[in-house]
């Protein structure tokens, strides 16, 4: 009889080691499709591109010849007096399939802030090399320096004036380092963002970024190894 009672409480013992067992395998199943789940979220981050202050001969080239590559479009914002003397450049960063969009004529801050009226002129003189050489105007803007501390009355002139301003929340720092290595560009453009789900990355194309052509490469495949989608304005 006892050991029978004792057969039997071995038996269930074994149910409920099968059971917790089984229920076990279950969660981490669920984690499993959870995780995968989480996957899905993560091939929805966003990154945006940007290229402020080119076209120039030296470096421009070299980034569309990267974002070739990589399959990858981006948004240039350009500047009107260096793009004057390089229109074919801006015309392959749009046949490319990248945007070109408005930065400055001049890039002289103390010439574009001076009024709201200045402003205005300076984006439509940008704008008109842009139709001229695309056959439309751009309706994206990044304000010179951001519009970080700027008066509302110059914000509110570029949005009445029908632009959609850009500004960033990730960087690589170009302008801000002195003569920078690759490896610096890399490790701030990896580093920085603010919100990971949709990033805004300011880099340069301006003739002295070399060191941002070189380290774009890697700065992609980053992103591309963490589940980013690489989109344009
Ligand atoms: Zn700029």
């Amino acid at each position: 009889m006892n050991r029978n009672f004792t057969a039997v409480c071995a038996a269930l013992l074994m149910c409920a080691i099968l059971i917790v067992f089984l229920g076990s395998f279950a969660v981490a199943k669920s984690s499993i499709s959870i995780a995968a789940t989480t996957d899905d979220i993560v091939s929805d981050k966003v990154i945006y591109l940007t290229f402020d202050d080119g076209p120039s001969d030296r470096v421009t080239p070299k980034i569309l010849d990267v974002l070739n590559e990589e399959n990858v479009k981006a948004t240039f914002f350009i500047v009107g007096k260096s793009a004057e003397n390089r229109k074919p450049l801006v015309k392959r960063i749009y046949d490319e399939g990248h945007t070109v969009a408005v930065h400055s004529y001049s890039h002289v801050y103390n010439e574009i802030y001076s009024s709201a009226e200045s402003l205005i002129k300076d984006i439509d003189k940008c704008n008109s090399l842009i139709r001229e050489i695309t056959g439309k105007p751009s309706s994206v803007y990044r304000f010179p320096g951001g519009s970080f501390g700027l008066s509302k009355k110059l914000i509110d002139a570029v949005t009445r004036h029908g632009m959609r301003y850009v500004d960033w929340n990730a960087s690589t720092r170009d302008a801000e380092f002195y003569n920078p290595t690759p490896q610096q560009i890399y490790n701030a453009a990896v580093t920085t963002p603010v919100f990971p789900e949709s990033i805004v990355l300011l880099a340069h194309d301006s003739t002295t970024k070399t060191a941002t052509a070189q380290a774009l490469k890697s700065i992609i495949s980053y992103y591309k190894k963490n589940g980013y989608v690489f989109a344009a304005y």
